[in-house]
């Protein structure tokens, strides 16, 4: 291995800087040239190829989004595209790829693999924490913070007014951040994708607390089947039109923001050893963490099921609720 290429691809999240940071000077302790890609796949069919070296990573450990940039790629998704990629690659002598993205950009790396012989390993950077092979994805615990933080100023209006307030926050797909930041502020209910909305329910655990609590939080995940916050809360007023209703989408706040401590010290440690991976000969495998020890998983396992929510942290929700 003698040099190597990092970029970062999909959405981006906060602490994948820290990992860029990791890669290419661990790649420089180990004597490895490093080479950026600027906006992911994108960027490695256009030739956006920079040398770095270790003052390109200096002071950036703390900052949010990608130095490197990132970029959702449609040419890479044609055959053509991926062999411009190629070229480029080769044109370059790389020989090992570092891939800092969720699972479409993992899903790329595999399509990839069955025309390029160069060794891919990936860093999962995702605040939405989908994927399987990692407790804490990149970016993750930063994002659930920034809820909590934004959750904990809309409580404090919401108990002087006596409101109910739909908090909606990002996942797609997965509800791990509304679990994780529901329970973190204390809502009074978290509507995810992963279990049935029932608004009749919903009405019920409302009104059920109504004399003992004066503000009431829902935190609604974006891509629950019933819909955003804006088409639940409508239909929860027309069937409580006494209470106060407002909504809040959180929206974008939840990508950026300094990265926190578990998400410098998370990210470092999977950019430290994504590099020596690739050193030891592995390949299309996502780094992770699982019960707090690096751990390996094939990209095809890593993007075929989405983690699942913990039973134990709904259970609970629905008792500490009440
Ligand atoms: P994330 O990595 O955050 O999940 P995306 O789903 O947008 O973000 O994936 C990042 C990029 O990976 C896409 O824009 C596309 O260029 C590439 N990609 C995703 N799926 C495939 C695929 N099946 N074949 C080739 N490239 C893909």
């Amino acid at each position: 291995m003698k040099r190597i290429a990092v970029f970062t691809s999909g959405g981006d999240s906060p602490g994948m800087n820290a990992c860029i940071r990791a890669v290419v000077r661990t790649a420089i302790y180990h004597k490895i040239e490093v080479f950026g890609i600027r906006h992911g796949y994108d960027g490695m069919i256009k030739d956006e190829f920079i040398e770095m070296d270790s003052s390109s990573v200096a002071n950036i450990i703390h900052r949010g989004g990608t130095i490197l940039k990132t970029a959702r790629s449609k040419d890479f998704l044609t055959i053509e595209g991926r062999k411009s990629a190629l070229a480029n690659l080769k044109k370059h002598n790389i020989d090992g790829v570092v891939v800092i993205g969720g699972d479409g950009s993992f899903r790329g790396a595999l399509q990839f693999s069955e025309i390029c012989d160069i060794p891919f390993v990936g860093c999962p950077g995702t605040i939405d924490n989908d994927l399987i092979g990692t407790d804490f994805a990149i970016g993750y615990d930063t994002a659930v913070n920034t809820v909590i933080d934004a959750v904990d100023k809309i409580r404090d209006t919401a108990e002087s007014h006596d409101r109910l307030f739909f908090v909606e926050v990002m996942g797609r797909d997965a509800g791990l951040i509304a679990l994780r930041s529901g329970i973190g502020v204390g809502a009074e209910a978290i509507i995810m994708p992963e279990t049935k909305t029932d608004i009749e329910d919903l009405i019920k655990r409302l009104e059920s607390g109504r004399k003992s609590k004066s503000s009431k939080i829902i935190i609604v995940a974006e891509g629950d089947e019933a819909g955003g916050a804006f088409v639940i809360a409508e239909q929860v007023k027309k069937r409580l039109p006494d209470y106060d209703t407002r909504v809040t989408i959180l929206g974008h706040i939840q990508r950026g923001g300094n990265p926190s401590a578990m998400d410098r010290v998370n990210s470092s440690r999977m950019g430290f050893a994504a590099i020596e991976a690739l050193i030891a000969g592995k390949q299309n495998v996502m780094i992770g963490i699982i019960d707090k020890k690096i751990a390996y998983t094939p990209f095809q396992n890593a993007v075929k099921h989405h983690q699942r929510l913990n039973p134990d942290f709904v259970r609970m929700l629905d008792i500490l609720s009440l």
